[in-house]
């Protein structure tokens, strides 16, 4: 019997088979993936699995005793080569192929790489997954030269857990400050002098253009400039896996065009997470999210068109970040906006800076202030008193009327 197919293991993938199973879906479930993992959370790699704060069972969505129990079948360390989407069935790397009713999509993304001088040098990681970052803990001892390529939240959640462990830290970033790709002045002066504060050394508007070194990394090149490394870690930004897509005859455009029911060009075959443009009708804009949020949101939503409802997404984007000991919660896009209104002090690293385009709340970035982020959250989209939102004495509950 043809079930319900799922390509890449990752956290769209986890949620969607669990959501079949919650759906009371009772047909053959198949997930097929590439990493030797049963699926799991990325964000805890650049953070606490990074430091050792986490173990591996921790980062894992559920444990591989779930898939068991819920009759999931997990084809691990197993790469889906093609989709032939007339005969309805998915080829896997050793040449077997799997029909299915439904397909979901859901193969994420990778590092962008770099490609110039000495970029295979041994020393220079990616991070994308566990086995990554097991290979960059094997390296980092107190007292290394430690090259972050890249100042982005990434680059960043590295560089605190780096200079935690006593590494020397410079973020290397081509733009004129970090953060520029994903949020306003205000953030990234807050997130400049807090790195600076803890020992980060930042150089802005620096592009590196090649790594010297025998075999392995011991230097990384900026014209004629040059930085001593004993690792790099270079976090530059994300490329959808839309290839096996791409060769399905699916349409795409930076990402896997998928509609608001994250159903793709072709009726059977759905699409969640990284991979995927959707249209987002709340901000009248398409979208290609890198977060999860909105991996498990598509995943959710795919899952009930594919068991034949009619779910569409729409949601504001939101996503975090742990750096130090200070979560930052973002909701909407603060490039929407036209003011800004600081509640809180930055100073005492904990206050949020609320985006209003005229009188309309955009967009929030919060600093270890979970309760403003939720009511930011629910006033996106909304009227707001730039007064009100900016005294902290204030209920932004009174605004939510
Ligand atoms: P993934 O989780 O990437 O899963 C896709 C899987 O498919 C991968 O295992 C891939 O190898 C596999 N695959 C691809 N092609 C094939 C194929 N042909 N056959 C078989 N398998 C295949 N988001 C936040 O919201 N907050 C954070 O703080 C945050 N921190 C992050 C930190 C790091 C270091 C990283 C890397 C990401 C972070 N993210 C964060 C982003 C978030 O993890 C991703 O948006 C999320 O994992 C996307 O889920 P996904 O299922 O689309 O893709």
């Amino acid at each position: 019997m043809a079930g319900m197919v799922i390509i890449g293991a990752g956290h769209a993938a986890g949620q969607a088979a669990a959501s079949l199973r919650q759906e009371k879906y009772t047909g053959p479930i198949t997930i097929i993936g590439d990493e030797e993992h049963v699926p799991y959370q990325r964000p805890p790699l650049s953070k606490a699995y990074l430091s050792g704060a986490q173990e591996v069972d921790r980062v894992y969505l559920r444990p591989e005793k779930f898939y068991q129990d819920k009759d999931i079948e997990l084809k691990l360390a197993t790469r889906a080569t093609a989709i032939d989407a007339k005969a309805k069935t998915v080829e896997l790397e050793d040449g077997t192929k799997i029909e299915y009713e439904k397909l979901l999509i859901s193969t994420g993304s990778r590092p962008r790489m770099l490609s110039i001088p000495g970029s295979d040098l041994g020393g220079i990681h990616y991070l994308r997954t566990i086995d990554d970052v097991n290979g960059i803990r094997a390296e980092m001892r107190e007292g290394a030269n430690l090259v972050i390529v890249g100042g982005g939240y990434i680059g960043l959640e590295v560089a605190a857990v780096g200079i935690e462990q006593g590494l020397n830290v410079h973020v290397l970033e081509m733009e004129d400050r970090i953060l520029q790709r994903v949020t306003t002045p205000t953030m990234s002066n807050y997130y400049d002098e807090l790195h600076r504060g803890r020992g980060v050394i930042i150089h802005t508007n620096t592009a590196v253009t090649g790594f010297g070194g025998d075999g392995k990394v011991q230097k990384v090149l900026c014209g004629d400039r040059e930085f001593a490394a004993d690792m790099v870690i270079v976090g530059i930004g994300i490329v959808p896996n839309v290839e096996l897509a791409e060769a399905a005859g699916l349409s795409c455009d930076n990402g896997i065009l998928v509609d608001d029911h994250c159903q793709t060009s072709n009726p059977d075959i759905y699409a969640a997470g990284d991979c995927t443009n959707h249209p987002n009708t709340l901000l009248d804009r398409r979208l290609r999210l890198e977060s999860v949020p909105n991996a498990m949101d598509q995943a959710r939503t795919s899952v009930s068109n594919m068991l034949g409802g009619d779910k569409s997404y729409a949601a504001i984007p939101w996503f975090w970040s742990d750096q130090y000991e200070l979560k930052l919660q973002m909701v909407g896009f603060s490039a929407d906006g036209n003011r800004e209104v600081l509640r809180g002090d930055m100073a005492s690293n904990q206050f949020a800076v609320i985006y209003l385009k005229d009188n309309t709340v955009v967009a929030a970035d919060a600093v270890n202030s979970p309760k403003d982020f939720m009511l930011c959250k629910q006033l996106v989209g909304k009227e707001a008193d730039a007064a009100v939102l900016g005294d902290s004495a204030s209920d932004l509950k009174s605004l939510l009327v």
